[in-house]
């Protein structure tokens, strides 16, 4: 049974992993067998995260880029390429958040978020699925979503859009790429507990608020999430396409 779930052999990816969510993915695919290949836009935080990574035993990398660059994500992958180490499982995960009310939002905001969150999934599971597709391996893709993917809430216009965006991309990438047995799904978190969401967490009323719209009456931790990462990257989800998976404690059941 613990066989399906076994990522020995594999290599995956996780962009934005410094930290966060990422990191807890990254982690918990290694401890599921994959080798890692942790991405960040930073890095002095990412050496760091590989070290951990490393000190427990695991096979870890650090490859630095940002996910919005074109050039710089092609240049990680030949650099991948160069030295032999291929992409078999992807976690679109590198997102930023930005709030503002959309009668007060700048282009440029609306822009980068849009790019980070959205066009960076494209740029990276382009270069991807490209090398998945040649070396005739199959593959996993997994974009990160998020409780706005399915419902709007106020303040957050291009992360709502970038993120309604995953859910579409998801299933173009799975109409496009299962053909070459590339799997592409989508997780999308409730509201977990992380640096994104300091001043949230630290927000009486806000904190409240999400307290006592979920019915499990409470935040998500990031571990809650590897479950759902490793079963989307292993042979366990190798029928399942296009799908999105929400891991929110139950809010979006009650909505
Ligand atoms: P964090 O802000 O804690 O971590 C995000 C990481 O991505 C940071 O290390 C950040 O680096 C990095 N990053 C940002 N921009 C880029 C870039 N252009 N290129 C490469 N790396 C970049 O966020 P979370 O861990 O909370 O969120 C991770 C993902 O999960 C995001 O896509 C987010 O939208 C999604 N999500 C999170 C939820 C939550 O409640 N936490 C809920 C729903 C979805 P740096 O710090 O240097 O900017």
């Amino acid at each position: 049974m613990s066989a399906l779930f076994d990522l020995t052999g594999k290599t995956a990816l996780v962009t934005g992993s410094a930290r966060g969510l990422g990191f807890a993915y990254a982690e918990g695919l290694a401890a599921a067998g994959a080798q890692i290949i942790l991405n960040d836009i930073r890095d002095t935080l990412l050496a760091e995260s590989v070290e951990k990574l490393v000190a427990k035993g695991y096979k870890a990398h650090g490859v630095t880029f940002d996910v919005t660059d074109e050039q710089a994500i092609e240049a990680a992958f030949s650099h991948l390429d160069e030295q032999g180490i291929h992409v078999d499982i992807l976690i679109n995960n590198a997102g930023i958040q930005y709030r503002k009310p959309m009668v007060e939002l700048e282009l440029e905001n609306w822009q980068k978020v849009i790019d980070t969150n959205l066009t960076s999934a494209f740029l990276v599971s382009r270069a991807a699925a490209k090398r998945m597709i040649a070396r005739n391996n199959g593959g996993k893709i997994i974009n990160i979503g998020s409780l706005t993917s399915q419902a709007a809430r106020p303040t957050v216009a291009p992360y709502t859009a970038a993120k309604g965006g995953i859910k579409m991309l998801t299933c173009s990438m799975a109409a496009e790429w299962a053909q070459f047995n590339i799997q592409t799904n989508a997780i999308g978190p409730g509201y977990i507990l992380t640096d994104m969401n300091t001043a949230l967490i630290e927000d009486k009323q806000f904190d409240s608020w999400v307290k006592s719209s979920n019915p499990s009456q409470r935040w998500g931790h990031p571990e809650e999430l590897i479950g759902t990462a490793v079963f989307l990257s292993s042979k366990a989800s190798d029928y399942i396409n296009g799908q999105i998976i929400y891991v929110d404690g139950g809010w979006l059941a009650v909505l």
